[in-house]
């Protein structure tokens, strides 16, 4: 959560700034602001709201300089007003720091500074702390008659002596009136990206923020402190050592992360779920062995047959994935498998036995709290493996191992293209254990065959949008919705509940379709919708039962299904969704499809923000 980006360079930065933190708005959307160092002054102008109202600012008042930071906020600390805005500044008013994160001993601190005689704190923010300490040490160190040079060096030793007296998480980003043509970057548990130029040099939270300047990136690590002219950056420890790093290609490009003919990149990425399933899988599938082939996973066969258990653990909709992924490997592989919430595993003793091995799921590869759940499990001395789509993230740098879902950029806060690639890679996963194990080459051939079949079928499902979205005109009114289904589909019930929720606002529910009669049955009325996820599988009969008791009480019904289920479900539920037929270990790919485009089309009708749903952002990087 929260972008930032910072600028170094021979060209105006302003307008850099704002184009990177349009592409970072994704991560918030709170308020904005900007501080260019223009002939030894800062510049700034704030505002809170979106980075539109920003633009709008500083076309009133535009700013002038080579040198700038900028940020864009999802406020954790302090409210959302245009004084809690970044950049903060120090006492002195001519250091400007933005930050994402949260500095925990915030309070002890401000304490210790009030208590020193600095009294001038102009916002309710965590952040201002840290620009205060940084801002007090440094001018501490440093007489106004000390050289450029010795300026940068007693400010780079400022910033590591604070960021050593920080509890908590912190990317930053920061500039001084002072110091021409120079930026200090730093990061703990929040990601920070240097994008480095041709006489320019950039720093961000996200590489989709430089990209359309620069290709060549350097992954910061926790505790590096980087320092960036416009021709040269160094990189050093909060202790000071120097320390290498390889400076990488960045593999797409900025036309990559544009919405193209879409109205909402939302609906963008659930039209890529063909490709991006492909894509998931692509060079993945052995059809000589039946079986799949995860090199990234860096275990030999031996060490993969020793498995004995699974967790896999994560949030929100990758959270929903492993769910889908805990039915998938117990049919395939038949061992134990668990799901956890990364922010709950973190801080419980889970009982482990040495055989376990540990997935880590986040799409962002940056979630604190997945971030968190892996060093745990890796500090037990457990392998951990990451599925992630961020192939440079901080989780897939600290995993030992893991799958990449190559889904491209996804923009839209609400996940969508990221959750059926995980359940792609989850059911190779599967297919790769179980043939360790009892799955025959005949069934892993069916798995095989099921896994090819599905970006036509996802094609296919796609088609339904118009007939979806005249569902959605008609359920305009309902005032939430409840979503039921069984075994694989259970996990789908949750998923697309917390699409409805996020881009409608609408009150929304999954539960399991029998756990109904267990109370959530109270619920049902004329207008609360039921969506069941309902295929033609060995457990239709069942959710037949459960739609039936949702229609005795008067709660109309949207039945998602396969095969004969229409047959069955004519003149019951009020809304029949017709999916393609397929295994029960796949289905879910197909069933969350019309649950996307359900959520996305009443968001639309609402006129919601669907891209940018409120309180929400994306790539949750505190905890
Ligand atoms: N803690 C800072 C604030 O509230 C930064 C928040 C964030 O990183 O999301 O302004």
């Amino acid at each position: 959560m929260c972008g930032i980006v910072g600028y170094v360079g021979r060209a105006q930065a302003a307008p850099i700034l704002l184009d990177g933190l349009r592409r970072l708005e994704y991560r918030g959307y709170d308020s904005a602001g900007i501080a260019v160092v223009d002939g030894g002054r800062l510049e700034t102008r704030k505002c809170a709201g979106r980075i539109a109202a920003l633009t709008q600012l500083m076309r009133k008042q535009p700013v002038s300089g080579s040198l700038g930071v900028s940020h864009t906020r999802w406020a954790t600390h302090g409210k959302v007003t245009d004084q809690n805005a970044h950049p903060h500044f120090d006492a002195s008013g001519k250091l400007a720091l933005v930050h994402n994160g949260v500095i925990e001993n915030y309070q002890a601190l401000k304490d210790e500074l009030i208590r020193s005689g600095d009294t001038n704190f102009r916002s309710e923010t965590d952040t201002e702390v840290l620009a205060h300490l940084i801002g007090k040490l440094y001018d501490e160190s440093c007489a106004s008659t000390v050289d450029i040079p010795e300026k940068k060096a007693r400010l780079l030793a400022a910033v590591r002596a604070a960021l050593r007296q920080v509890i908590g998480t912190y990317g930053i980003t920061l500039v001084h009136a002072d110091i021409p043509d120079f930026m200090i970057g730093a990061r703990r548990g929040s990601p920070l990206v240097l994008g480095v130029g041709d006489g320019e040099n950039f720093l961000a939270s996200d590489v989709s923020a430089i990209v359309a300047y620069t290709r060549d990136a350097v992954y910061l690590n926790d505790f590096d402190v980087v320092a960036a002219g416009r021709d040269k950056f160094e990189i050093t420890s909060l202790a000071g050592d120097s320390t290498e790093h390889p400076v990488s290609k960045v593999e797409f490009t900025a036309e990559d992360i544009g919405k193209g003919d879409y109205p909402h990149y939302m609906l963008k990425e659930i039209f890529e779920q063909p490709n991006t399933v492909r894509d998931a899988m692509r060079g993945r599938l052995d059809p000589d062995e039946c079986t799949a082939k995860l090199g990234g996973l860096n275990m030999t066969p031996p060490e993969l047959r020793d498995v004995g258990r699974i967790v896999l653990t994560g949030c929100g909709t990758a959270l929903h994935a492993g769910r889908v992924g805990e039915y998938l490997i117990e049919r395939l592989a038949n061992f134990p498998t668990d799901v956890e919430y990364a922010s709950e595993f973190r801080h419980r003793n889970t009982p482990m036995t040495p055989e376990t091995l540990v997935f880590a799921i986040s799409q962002s590869g940056e979630t604190a709290d997945t971030l968190g759940a892996l060093r745990e499990s890796r500090r037990k001395g457990f392998r951990t493996l990451g599925i992630c789509n961020n192939v440079a993230s901080t989780i897939a740098r600290e995993s030992d191992g893991g799958v990449y879902m190559h889904a491209g950029p996804e923009i839209g806060v609400a996940a969508t293209k990221s959750f059926t690639s995980q359940l792609a890679i989850l059911t190779l996963l599967g297919l790769l254990f179980g043939r360790m194990r009892n799955l025959s080459a005949t069934d892993g051939s069916r798995v095989i065959g099921a896994l090819e079949a599905l970006p036509g079928q996802i094609e296919a499902v796609l088609e339904l949008s118009d007939q979806i979205k005249e569902i959605a005109k008609k359920y305009v009114d309902a005032n939430g919705m409840l979503f039921f289904g069984r075994q694989f589909n259970f996990p789908v019930a949750l998923e697309g509940a917390l699409k409805m929720k996020e881009i409608t606002y609408l009150f929304a529910e999954g539960h399991p379709s029998a756990e109904l009669k267990h109370g959530v049955i109270a619920l049902v009325r004329p207008d609360l919708p039921s969506v069941f996820i309902a295929p033609d599988d060995s457990v239709f009969s069942k959710n037949l039962n459960n739609i039936e008791q949702v229609k005795a009480r008067k709660g109309p019904v949207i039945a998602v299904t396969s095969g004969n289920g229409p047959k069955h479900l004519k003149g019951i539920a009020n809304e029949i969704i017709v999916l393609p037929e397929a295994p029960e270990y796949v289905m879910p790919i197909l069933a969350v499809v019309p649950l996307q485009l359900l959520a996305y089309h009443l968001a639309v009708e609402l006129c919601r923000d669907v891209d940018k749903p409120r309180n929400l952002a994306k790539s949750v990087t505190v905890e």
